[in-house]
């Protein structure tokens, strides 16, 4: 997947302001907020600033959390993972490795197959639906 780099300014432009402030300052979307934490449709959810595909229907689940929550993604080179010592917690930050976009973090309390959680921020996802079943 190849690299795609903008400047601030260039997102600014083209991202809404709460978009922008999630993906491209690491911001969260309040808990319960987010138009995709009940989403249950089917289809892939691709990166709101670049579109790259990140996370299937079908790996969806409901952590209780208040934020959209995967047990995998679409394929691991699509993520890039980075340690975030922020407000007092060591966690695992999730980007997008094709733009760079702040998506949410990952945690080791998923569910089977993978016992993980990708808990990820509504606002840093679009959801394309598949009308072909
Ligand atoms: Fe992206």
């Amino acid at each position: 997947m190849g690299k795609l780099s903008k400047s601030l300014e260039e997102w600014q432009q083209e991202l809404s302001p709460e978009v922008y402030h999630v993906t491209r300052e690491g911001g969260t979307e309040p808990p319960f907020s987010g138009k995709y934490v009940t989403q249950n449709e089917k289809g892939t959810y691709v990166c709101a600033c670049c579109q790259a595909p990140l996370f299937h229907s079908d790996t969806k689940y409901n952590s209780g959390s208040g934020w959209p929550s995967f047990y995998n993604v679409i394929h691991p080179d699509n993520i890039i993972t980075l340690q975030d010592t922020r407000h007092g917690m060591v966690r695992t930050e999730i980007r997008c490795s094709q733009c760079g976009a702040h998506l949410g973090h990952r945690f080791e309390d998923g569910p089977t197959p993978t016992g993980l959680r990708y808990c990820i921020n509504s606002v840093s996802l679009s959801h394309s639906p598949e009308n072909n079943d």
